[in-house]
């Protein structure tokens, strides 16, 4: 089983990746994860990237299709996987699908979590004032919406027309959404 699962900041894509994966078994691969444990860890690609992720913007698809394209030759990947994070932009859909025609394999579906951009920016703007995160104040917040709406979100019509887009209401509780993506990925896949 290879997913993609896509949406806008702060509609819980982590959270539902993480049990979606258990579900099927697959390792959930964050590239948001990723590039927080090497900002932690202060590697070299830590610290190239922690000024763009504080500010709210994209690394580099040179640097982030490369990560993916060695995370996805690991062992526990061989037999499926969950990509959360990725791709966001045209050229990282471009890259994703390299990768798959190398190796003679396909997405099954791509989860799209649905909710209201401005609801998301106000629940957001909660978490920041309760968790104080460094990528979460009130202009790094709309500068993610920004660019998600503009990179991103078009990116969903690409896997719309090839047939993979599974949309999901994002609203709810944790188990509410995730039996929203289970039943909704039954019917797809079958
Ligand atoms: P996330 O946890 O998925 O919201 O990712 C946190 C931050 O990591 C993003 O705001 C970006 O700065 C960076 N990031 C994660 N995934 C990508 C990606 N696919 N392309 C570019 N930047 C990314």
């Amino acid at each position: 089983m290879r997913l993609l699962i896509m949406g806008p900041p702060g509609v819980g894509k982590g959270t539902q990746a993480v049990g979606i994966a258990a579900h099927y078994g697959i390792p959930a691969i964050s590239t948001g994860d990723i590039f927080r444990a090497n900002v932690k860890d202060r590697t070299p690609l830590g610290v190239e990237v922690s000024r763009i992720m504080a500010a709210g913007g994209y690394v580099p698809d040179e640097i982030t299709n490369a990560i993916v394209a060695d995370r996805l030759t690991h062992d526990d990947a061989a037999d499926g996987w969950l990509l959360d994070g990725y791709p966001r932009t045209e050229g990282q859909v471009l890259a994703l699908d390299k990768v798959l025609e190398r190796t003679g394999r396909h997405i099954d579906a791509v989860i799209s979590l649905v909710a209201d951009t401005d609801v998301l920016v106000e629940r957001l703007l909660k978490r920041a004032e309760l968790e104080g995160r460094e990528d979460d104040n009130a202009e790094t917040i709309r500068a993610r919406m920004v660019i998600y709406t503009e990179a991103t979100d078009p990116l969903l019509a690409t896997y719309r027309d090839r047939d993979l887009l599974v949309e999901v209401d994002g609203i709810g509780s944790i188990e509410e959404v995730s039996g929203r993506i289970t039943s909704a990925l039954d019917a797809k896949l079958g």
